[in-house]
Protein backbone atom coordinates (compact mmCIF):
# COMPACT_ATOMS: atom_id res chain seq x y z
CA UNK A 1 0.00 0.00 0.00
CA UNK A 2 1.14 3.79 -0.87
CA UNK A 3 1.47 5.37 2.20
CA UNK A 4 -0.63 8.99 1.88
CA UNK A 5 1.73 11.96 2.68
CA UNK A 6 -1.17 14.38 3.73
CA UNK A 7 -2.02 14.23 7.87
CA UNK A 8 -5.55 15.50 8.58
CA UNK A 9 -6.28 17.15 11.73
CA UNK A 10 -10.54 17.72 12.60
CA UNK A 11 -10.67 20.48 15.03
CA UNK A 12 -9.12 24.47 14.20
CA UNK A 13 -9.27 24.97 18.04
CA UNK A 14 -5.89 25.42 20.22
CA UNK A 15 -5.26 22.13 20.13
CA UNK A 16 -5.61 21.35 15.98
CA UNK A 17 -3.94 24.68 15.12
CA UNK A 18 -1.10 23.19 17.35
CA UNK A 19 -1.10 19.77 16.09
CA UNK A 20 -1.59 21.81 12.19
CA UNK A 21 1.32 23.70 12.80
CA UNK A 22 3.53 21.53 13.96
CA UNK A 23 3.20 18.68 11.49
CA UNK A 24 4.01 21.44 8.70
CA UNK A 25 6.74 22.71 10.50
CA UNK A 26 7.54 19.24 9.79
CA UNK A 27 7.38 19.11 6.57
CA UNK A 28 4.29 17.63 6.36
CA UNK A 29 1.21 18.36 3.84
CA UNK A 30 -1.82 19.06 6.11
CA UNK A 31 -5.33 19.27 6.04
CA UNK A 32 -7.49 20.98 8.43
CA UNK A 33 -11.11 20.76 8.71
CA UNK A 34 -12.74 22.84 10.97
CA UNK A 35 -17.16 23.21 11.45
CA UNK A 36 -17.12 26.57 12.19
CA UNK A 37 -16.52 29.29 9.72
CA UNK A 38 -13.36 30.71 11.93
CA UNK A 39 -10.34 28.87 13.60
CA UNK A 40 -9.33 29.52 16.71
CA UNK A 41 -11.87 26.85 19.16
CA UNK A 42 -13.85 27.68 21.95
CA UNK A 43 -11.59 29.99 23.32
CA UNK A 44 -11.82 32.25 20.38
CA UNK A 45 -15.34 32.06 20.14
CA UNK A 46 -16.29 32.72 24.32
CA UNK A 47 -13.64 33.92 26.21
CA UNK A 48 -12.28 37.14 26.60
CA UNK A 49 -9.69 37.25 28.39
CA UNK A 50 -7.38 33.82 29.36
CA UNK A 51 -5.88 32.40 32.45
CA UNK A 52 -3.00 33.40 34.08
CA UNK A 53 -2.34 36.45 32.44
CA UNK A 54 -5.75 38.29 31.78
CA UNK A 55 -4.85 38.89 28.52
CA UNK A 56 -6.97 39.32 25.57
CA UNK A 57 -7.93 36.01 24.02
CA UNK A 58 -7.90 37.45 20.47
CA UNK A 59 -4.14 39.05 21.20
CA UNK A 60 -2.87 35.66 22.25
CA UNK A 61 -4.30 33.38 19.80
CA UNK A 62 -3.86 35.56 16.75
CA UNK A 63 -0.06 34.32 15.99
CA UNK A 64 -1.73 30.46 15.90
CA UNK A 65 -3.93 31.81 14.14
CA UNK A 66 -2.03 33.27 10.87
CA UNK A 67 0.97 30.70 11.21
CA UNK A 68 -1.50 27.94 10.49
CA UNK A 69 -3.38 30.38 7.74
CA UNK A 70 0.18 31.34 6.40
CA UNK A 71 1.04 28.10 5.97
CA UNK A 72 1.92 27.25 2.85
CA UNK A 73 1.63 23.33 3.75
CA UNK A 74 -2.02 23.54 5.32
CA UNK A 75 -4.82 23.39 3.84
CA UNK A 76 -7.67 24.74 6.02
CA UNK A 77 -11.59 24.12 5.27
CA UNK A 78 -13.84 25.97 6.76
CA UNK A 79 -17.67 25.30 7.90
CA UNK A 80 -16.67 21.45 7.31
CA UNK A 81 -16.83 18.19 8.82
CA UNK A 82 -15.82 14.65 8.10
CA UNK A 83 -18.86 12.67 7.69
CA UNK A 84 -17.36 8.97 7.01
CA UNK A 85 -14.26 7.34 6.56
CA UNK A 86 -12.79 4.04 4.82
CA UNK A 87 -9.43 2.41 5.00
CA UNK A 88 -6.41 2.42 7.58
CA UNK A 89 -3.42 3.30 8.87
CA UNK A 90 -1.17 5.01 6.09
CA UNK A 91 -5.00 5.25 3.53
CA UNK A 92 -7.95 6.63 4.70
CA UNK A 93 -10.81 8.34 2.51
CA UNK A 94 -12.50 10.55 4.36
CA UNK A 95 -15.63 12.15 3.40
CA UNK A 96 -16.07 15.91 4.35
CA UNK A 97 -18.97 17.49 4.07
CA UNK A 98 -19.40 21.55 3.44
CA UNK A 99 -21.79 23.73 4.91
CA UNK A 100 -23.75 23.82 1.20
CA UNK A 101 -23.89 19.83 1.54
CA UNK A 102 -21.56 19.42 -0.80
CA UNK A 103 -19.03 16.22 -0.82
CA UNK A 104 -15.92 15.69 -1.59
CA UNK A 105 -13.21 12.70 -0.71
CA UNK A 106 -10.28 13.08 0.29
CA UNK A 107 -6.68 10.63 1.08
CA UNK A 108 -4.81 10.98 3.94
CA UNK A 109 -1.96 8.91 5.91
CA UNK A 110 -2.97 9.72 9.57
CA UNK A 111 -5.46 11.63 11.67
CA UNK A 112 -5.43 14.44 14.59
CA UNK A 113 -8.76 14.30 16.27
CA UNK A 114 -8.99 17.79 18.28
CA UNK A 115 -12.73 18.75 18.31
CA UNK A 116 -12.79 20.15 21.86
CA UNK A 117 -15.72 19.86 24.25
CA UNK A 118 -18.52 21.53 24.85
CA UNK A 119 -20.01 23.44 28.51
CA UNK A 120 -22.21 21.97 30.38
CA UNK A 121 -25.95 23.04 30.21
CA UNK A 122 -26.66 24.24 33.46
CA UNK A 123 -30.82 23.91 33.08
CA UNK A 124 -30.15 19.55 32.95
CA UNK A 125 -31.68 17.43 34.95
CA UNK A 126 -31.34 17.77 39.06
CA UNK A 127 -29.38 21.62 38.73
CA UNK A 128 -31.50 23.69 40.74
CA UNK A 129 -29.98 26.59 40.15
CA UNK A 130 -32.76 28.12 37.76
CA UNK A 131 -30.16 28.90 35.24
CA UNK A 132 -33.59 29.27 32.40
CA UNK A 133 -36.06 30.48 35.35
CA UNK A 134 -33.71 33.88 36.41
CA UNK A 135 -32.39 36.65 34.42
CA UNK A 136 -29.30 37.08 37.20
CA UNK A 137 -28.15 33.88 36.90
CA UNK A 138 -25.24 32.99 34.28
CA UNK A 139 -22.68 30.86 33.23
CA UNK A 140 -18.42 31.83 33.10
CA UNK A 141 -19.61 32.24 29.19
CA UNK A 142 -22.14 34.51 29.85
CA UNK A 143 -19.94 36.58 32.14
CA UNK A 144 -17.13 36.30 29.69
CA UNK A 145 -19.48 37.73 26.80
CA UNK A 146 -20.09 40.90 29.90
CA UNK A 147 -15.98 40.84 30.25
CA UNK A 148 -15.96 41.28 26.14
CA UNK A 149 -17.95 44.12 26.72
CA UNK A 150 -15.87 45.70 29.68
CA UNK A 151 -19.32 45.93 31.86
CA UNK A 152 -20.74 43.38 34.51
CA UNK A 153 -24.51 44.50 34.90
CA UNK A 154 -27.62 42.20 35.90
CA UNK A 155 -29.54 41.43 33.07
CA UNK A 156 -32.56 41.69 34.82
CA UNK A 157 -32.21 45.78 35.28
CA UNK A 158 -28.63 46.85 33.58
CA UNK A 159 -27.87 47.90 36.89
CA UNK A 160 -24.28 46.92 38.16
CA UNK A 161 -24.28 44.01 41.23
CA UNK A 162 -23.10 44.77 44.48
CA UNK A 163 -23.55 41.24 45.70
CA UNK A 164 -21.60 38.61 42.89
CA UNK A 165 -21.94 34.56 43.81
CA UNK A 166 -19.84 32.16 41.89
CA UNK A 167 -21.03 28.51 42.08
CA UNK A 168 -18.23 25.63 41.78
CA UNK A 169 -18.36 22.34 40.67
CA UNK A 170 -21.61 22.69 38.01
CA UNK A 171 -21.93 19.37 36.02
CA UNK A 172 -18.60 18.12 37.22
CA UNK A 173 -17.75 15.92 40.24
CA UNK A 174 -21.70 15.07 40.12
CA UNK A 175 -22.55 11.64 40.48
CA UNK A 176 -26.08 11.90 39.94
CA UNK A 177 -25.96 13.49 36.50
CA UNK A 178 -22.77 10.91 35.73
CA UNK A 179 -20.11 13.65 35.26
CA UNK A 180 -17.76 11.74 38.06
CA UNK A 181 -14.63 13.91 36.73
CA UNK A 182 -13.59 17.64 38.20
CA UNK A 183 -13.42 19.93 34.60
CA UNK A 184 -9.81 21.11 35.97
CA UNK A 185 -10.00 24.74 35.28
CA UNK A 186 -13.33 26.10 36.41
CA UNK A 187 -11.42 26.61 39.63
CA UNK A 188 -9.10 28.91 38.33
CA UNK A 189 -11.54 30.82 35.47
CA UNK A 190 -13.74 31.89 38.32
CA UNK A 191 -11.11 33.26 39.97
CA UNK A 192 -9.81 34.93 37.10
CA UNK A 193 -13.43 36.41 36.57
CA UNK A 194 -13.45 37.53 40.40
CA UNK A 195 -10.33 39.79 39.77
CA UNK A 196 -12.07 40.96 36.63
CA UNK A 197 -15.11 42.19 38.67
CA UNK A 198 -13.27 43.82 41.36
CA UNK A 199 -11.05 45.53 38.92
CA UNK A 200 -14.80 47.17 36.75
CA UNK A 201 -17.00 46.71 40.38
CA UNK A 202 -14.26 47.80 42.89
CA UNK A 203 -17.27 48.34 45.44
CA UNK A 204 -19.05 45.01 44.56
CA UNK A 205 -18.37 42.04 47.32
CA UNK A 206 -17.76 38.45 45.76
CA UNK A 207 -17.97 35.34 46.72
CA UNK A 208 -17.13 31.96 45.69
CA UNK A 209 -18.75 28.99 46.87
CA UNK A 210 -16.82 25.66 46.36
CA UNK A 211 -16.59 21.91 47.80
CA UNK A 212 -12.71 22.28 47.63
CA UNK A 213 -10.74 24.88 45.61
CA UNK A 214 -8.70 23.28 42.87
CA UNK A 215 -5.85 24.89 41.37
CA UNK A 216 -2.94 23.82 39.35
CA UNK A 217 1.09 24.44 39.41
CA UNK A 218 1.12 27.75 39.23
CA UNK A 219 -2.52 28.92 39.18
CA UNK A 220 -2.75 28.84 42.97
CA UNK A 221 -0.09 32.27 43.08
CA UNK A 222 -1.33 33.71 40.09
CA UNK A 223 -5.02 32.95 40.59
CA UNK A 224 -5.88 32.38 43.85
CA UNK A 225 -3.75 34.21 46.32
CA UNK A 226 -4.13 37.42 44.44
CA UNK A 227 -7.67 36.85 44.06
CA UNK A 228 -7.70 36.67 47.64
CA UNK A 229 -5.22 39.19 48.93
CA UNK A 230 -5.40 41.94 46.41
CA UNK A 231 -8.76 41.80 45.40
CA UNK A 232 -10.67 40.70 48.65
CA UNK A 233 -12.58 37.95 47.28
CA UNK A 234 -14.40 35.81 49.53
CA UNK A 235 -13.59 31.77 49.16
CA UNK A 236 -16.68 30.51 51.26
CA UNK A 237 -16.07 26.16 51.61
CA UNK A 238 -19.83 25.42 51.24
CA UNK A 239 -22.65 23.93 49.20
CA UNK A 240 -25.07 25.72 47.38
CA UNK A 241 -28.45 23.07 46.77
CA UNK A 242 -30.91 25.87 45.38
CA UNK A 243 -31.54 29.11 44.26
CA UNK A 244 -34.70 31.07 44.85
CA UNK A 245 -36.21 34.60 43.47
CA UNK A 246 -36.06 36.45 46.83
CA UNK A 247 -37.81 40.10 46.07
CA UNK A 248 -35.39 41.31 43.04
CA UNK A 249 -32.57 39.54 44.39
CA UNK A 250 -31.37 35.75 44.77
CA UNK A 251 -31.46 33.64 48.07
CA UNK A 252 -28.73 31.06 48.08
CA UNK A 253 -29.66 28.34 50.38
CA UNK A 254 -27.02 25.48 51.00
CA UNK A 255 -24.30 24.67 53.60
CA UNK A 256 -21.70 26.29 55.36
CA UNK A 257 -19.31 22.81 55.55
CA UNK A 258 -16.78 24.78 57.37
CA UNK A 259 -18.99 26.45 59.82
CA UNK A 260 -21.17 22.62 59.88
CA UNK A 261 -24.13 24.78 59.73
CA UNK A 262 -27.18 25.85 57.27
CA UNK A 263 -26.41 29.26 54.87
CA UNK A 264 -28.88 31.44 53.22
CA UNK A 265 -27.30 34.41 51.76
CA UNK A 266 -28.83 36.94 49.31
CA UNK A 267 -26.88 37.86 45.80
CA UNK A 268 -27.48 40.06 42.92
CA UNK A 269 -25.87 38.20 40.50
CA UNK A 270 -24.81 34.43 40.44
CA UNK A 271 -22.55 32.74 37.89
CA UNK A 272 -22.40 28.90 37.76
CA UNK A 273 -18.73 27.56 37.15
CA UNK A 274 -20.02 24.81 34.35
CA UNK A 275 -17.83 22.24 33.19
CA UNK A 276 -16.63 20.87 30.10
CA UNK A 277 -18.46 17.60 28.45
CA UNK A 278 -17.16 15.78 25.16
CA UNK A 279 -18.37 17.95 22.15
CA UNK A 280 -20.83 16.65 19.48
CA UNK A 281 -18.15 16.85 17.24
CA UNK A 282 -16.24 14.19 19.32
CA UNK A 283 -18.73 12.00 20.13
CA UNK A 284 -19.28 12.06 16.02
CA UNK A 285 -15.72 11.77 15.74
CA UNK A 286 -15.66 8.92 18.42
CA UNK A 287 -18.49 7.34 15.36
CA UNK A 288 -16.72 7.73 12.53
CA UNK A 289 -13.42 6.43 13.49
CA UNK A 290 -14.78 3.72 15.59
CA UNK A 291 -12.47 5.33 18.91
CA UNK A 292 -14.00 3.88 22.09
CA UNK A 293 -14.89 6.35 24.38
CA UNK A 294 -13.65 6.41 27.99
CA UNK A 295 -15.75 5.71 31.44
CA UNK A 296 -15.96 9.35 31.14
CA UNK A 297 -17.56 9.62 27.68
CA UNK A 298 -14.13 11.32 26.02
CA UNK A 299 -11.97 10.02 23.39
CA UNK A 300 -10.10 6.97 24.79
CA UNK A 301 -6.39 6.86 24.91
CA UNK A 302 -3.87 4.35 25.48
CA UNK A 303 -0.73 4.37 27.54
CA UNK A 304 -1.47 7.05 29.96
CA UNK A 305 0.18 8.48 31.40
CA UNK A 306 3.42 8.85 29.57
CA UNK A 307 1.38 8.40 26.01
CA UNK A 308 -1.56 11.01 26.15
CA UNK A 309 -2.35 11.34 22.26
CA UNK A 310 -2.64 7.07 21.07
CA UNK A 311 -6.20 6.44 20.61
CA UNK A 312 -6.58 2.62 20.77
CA UNK A 313 -7.64 2.83 16.47
CA UNK A 314 -3.84 2.47 14.26
CA UNK A 315 -3.10 6.07 12.34
CA UNK A 316 -5.90 8.06 14.62
CA UNK A 317 -4.35 10.15 17.18
CA UNK A 318 -6.20 12.94 19.76
CA UNK A 319 -5.58 16.06 21.29
CA UNK A 320 -6.81 17.99 23.70
CA UNK A 321 -10.02 18.49 25.15
CA UNK A 322 -11.68 15.96 23.19
CA UNK A 323 -9.76 13.56 25.31
CA UNK A 324 -11.25 15.10 28.67
CA UNK A 325 -11.13 17.97 30.66
CA UNK A 326 -7.95 20.35 30.02
CA UNK A 327 -6.36 23.83 29.78
CA UNK A 328 -4.74 25.55 27.48
CA UNK A 329 -1.24 24.46 28.08
CA UNK A 330 -2.75 20.63 27.82
CA UNK A 331 -4.29 21.18 24.98
CA UNK A 332 -1.81 22.61 23.33
CA UNK A 333 1.15 20.13 24.22
CA UNK A 334 -0.89 17.52 22.85
CA UNK A 335 -1.45 19.60 19.89
CA UNK A 336 2.53 19.03 19.35
CA UNK A 337 2.73 15.72 20.63
CA UNK A 338 0.17 14.62 18.53
CA UNK A 339 2.06 16.03 15.48
CA UNK A 340 5.13 14.33 16.31
CA UNK A 341 3.39 11.13 16.75
CA UNK A 342 1.46 11.12 13.67
CA UNK A 343 4.27 12.28 11.22
CA UNK A 344 6.87 9.53 12.97
CA UNK A 345 4.38 6.98 12.58
CA UNK A 346 3.89 7.97 8.56
CA UNK A 347 7.96 8.37 8.44
CA UNK A 348 7.81 4.83 9.18
CA UNK A 349 5.00 3.62 7.44
CA UNK A 350 7.07 4.97 4.35
CA UNK A 351 10.20 3.65 5.12
CA UNK A 352 8.95 0.13 5.55
CA UNK A 353 5.99 -0.51 3.18
CA UNK A 354 3.74 -3.12 3.92
C1 LIG B 1 -15.51 28.72 30.87
C2 LIG B 1 -14.16 28.24 30.46
C3 LIG B 1 -13.12 29.15 30.34
C4 LIG B 1 -11.84 28.70 29.99
N1 LIG B 1 -10.80 29.59 29.99
C5 LIG B 1 -9.52 29.10 29.91
C6 LIG B 1 -8.38 29.93 30.16
O1 LIG B 1 -8.51 31.12 30.42
N2 LIG B 1 -7.13 29.37 30.10
C7 LIG B 1 -6.95 28.03 29.85
O2 LIG B 1 -5.80 27.53 29.87
N3 LIG B 1 -8.01 27.22 29.55
C8 LIG B 1 -9.27 27.74 29.59
N4 LIG B 1 -10.34 26.91 29.37
C9 LIG B 1 -10.09 25.58 28.78
C10 LIG B 1 -9.88 25.76 27.25
O3 LIG B 1 -11.06 26.33 26.70
C11 LIG B 1 -9.58 24.41 26.61
O4 LIG B 1 -8.38 23.90 27.18
C12 LIG B 1 -9.36 24.52 25.10
O5 LIG B 1 -10.38 25.23 24.45
C13 LIG B 1 -9.28 23.12 24.47
O6 LIG B 1 -8.88 23.28 23.16
P1 LIG B 1 -9.33 22.22 22.03
O7 LIG B 1 -8.68 22.66 20.78
O8 LIG B 1 -9.06 20.86 22.50
O9 LIG B 1 -10.91 22.34 21.93
P2 LIG B 1 -11.87 23.54 21.48
O10 LIG B 1 -11.33 24.84 21.90
O11 LIG B 1 -13.23 23.15 21.97
O12 LIG B 1 -11.83 23.49 19.89
C14 LIG B 1 -12.39 22.41 19.20
C15 LIG B 1 -12.64 22.84 17.77
O13 LIG B 1 -13.09 21.71 17.02
C16 LIG B 1 -14.16 22.10 16.19
N5 LIG B 1 -15.00 20.92 15.91
C17 LIG B 1 -15.83 20.26 16.75
N6 LIG B 1 -16.40 19.23 16.11
C18 LIG B 1 -15.92 19.23 14.85
C19 LIG B 1 -16.13 18.41 13.71
N7 LIG B 1 -16.94 17.35 13.77
N8 LIG B 1 -15.48 18.70 12.57
C20 LIG B 1 -14.64 19.77 12.50
N9 LIG B 1 -14.41 20.59 13.55
C21 LIG B 1 -15.03 20.31 14.72
C22 LIG B 1 -14.89 23.15 17.01
O14 LIG B 1 -15.70 23.96 16.16
C23 LIG B 1 -13.72 23.91 17.62
O15 LIG B 1 -13.26 24.93 16.78
C24 LIG B 1 -11.62 27.33 29.69
C25 LIG B 1 -12.69 26.43 29.73
C26 LIG B 1 -13.95 26.86 30.15
C27 LIG B 1 -15.03 25.85 30.29
S1 LIG C 1 -11.93 22.84 38.70
FE1 LIG C 1 -12.93 23.46 40.60
S2 LIG C 1 -15.03 24.07 39.96
FE2 LIG C 1 -14.14 22.89 38.27
S3 LIG C 1 -14.88 20.82 38.66
FE3 LIG C 1 -12.82 20.97 39.55
S4 LIG C 1 -13.17 21.51 41.71
FE4 LIG C 1 -15.09 21.91 40.58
Amino acid sequence: MAVAERLLVIGGGPAGLEAARGAADLNRPVLLVEARDTLGGTPWESYATLTPHLKPTKEIMAGMLTAVEDHPLVDVRLSTRVVAREGEAGRFLVTLEAADGSRQVEEVGAVVVATGFQHFDPGRETQMYGYYEYDDVITLVDAERMMQAGKVVRPSNGEPPARVAFIQCVGSRDRHIGNKYCSKVCCGIASKQSIEIKHLLPDAKVFIFYIDMRMYGFWEDQLYWRAQEEHKVNYIRGIVTEVIKKGDQLLLKGEDTTMGRPMEVLMDLVILSVGMEPSAGTLEMARVFEIPREEHGFLATVGEPLDTVTTPVAGVFVAGAAAGPKDLEDSVSMGGAAAMKAVGLLSRMSRTPA
